[in-house]
């Protein structure tokens, strides 16, 4: 039995049971809308007093665009998130800062069609062994949008694991071909990995390094 302590939350007013639901910081839900099978949530950011980020003046509300985001399935129904930005502008006619839209990475990142919350979770799915066209279609988007998530995501995981090849002591290679037809030459896909830690490990053709030699033994 779990010895972790148990503590129990109860909320019953439905504004924050949505917001509870929505789980998302700092935001107020402004709409839930549903076009055909497509269900969509409009949120805001609660702002507070915004300055320029230039001259300190205070700044005013120029433009309330919507941006839709990809969201996570909600009770098994695909969901869109759509964001009504704040577009500021200063109000000193003397600053050279124009306008700028107020972000927030905790609900998406610049140029990410996905939530941050679909983005990781994308990410985990598709590196843990499931196709992004099979993941693409659990959240009703297309595959350009689930792999461009995936490699910016995937990307930023690689660059921040720099402790993940300090252990490596035998390096994986392996030559797989993926294109042979008759009327073209085959093209082979070469893969290297950390022969210990990689997900060659067990396998029987992992590559080592011979400790006689330091050379690469290559498998029979
Ligand atoms: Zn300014």
């Amino acid at each position: 039995m779990s010895q972790l302590a148990r503590s129990t939350y109860v909320i019953t007013d439905p504004s924050e049971i949505v917001r509870a639901l929505v789980g998302l910081k700092d935001v107020s839900v402004l709409a839930y809308e549903r076009h055909g099978p497509e269900v969509t949530l409009v949120i805001e950011q609660v702002v507070g007093r915004v300055t320029c980020p230039e001259c300190g003046t205070p700044a005013r509300v120029k433009e309330r665009p919507l941006v839709t985001y990809v969201d996570l399935p909600v009770y098994g129904a695909p969901m869109r998130l759509t964001w009504k930005k704040h577009r500021m502008r200063c109000a000193n006619p003397a600053c050279p800062r124009r306008s700028w839209v107020l972000g927030d990475h905790r609900i998406a990142a610049k140029s990410c069609l996905l939530t941050t919350r679909a983005a990781k979770w994308v990410t985990e799915q598709v590196g843990t062994g499931r196709s992004v066209i099979e993941v693409a279609r659990e959240l009703d988007c297309d595959w350009h949008t689930v792999n461009s998530a995936v490699t910016t995501y995937g990307a930023a995981l690689l660059a921040a694991d720099t402790k993940r090849l300090t252990r490596t002591s035998a390096i994986g290679l392996d030559e797989t071909s993926f294109v042979r037809r008759k009327d073209q030459r085959t093209s082979y896909a070469t893969t290297v990995c950390d022969g210990l830690f990689g997900f060659w490990r067990g396998e029987s053709h992992l590559t080592t390094i011979d400790p006689s030699t330091r050379q690469l033994g290559l498998p029979a």
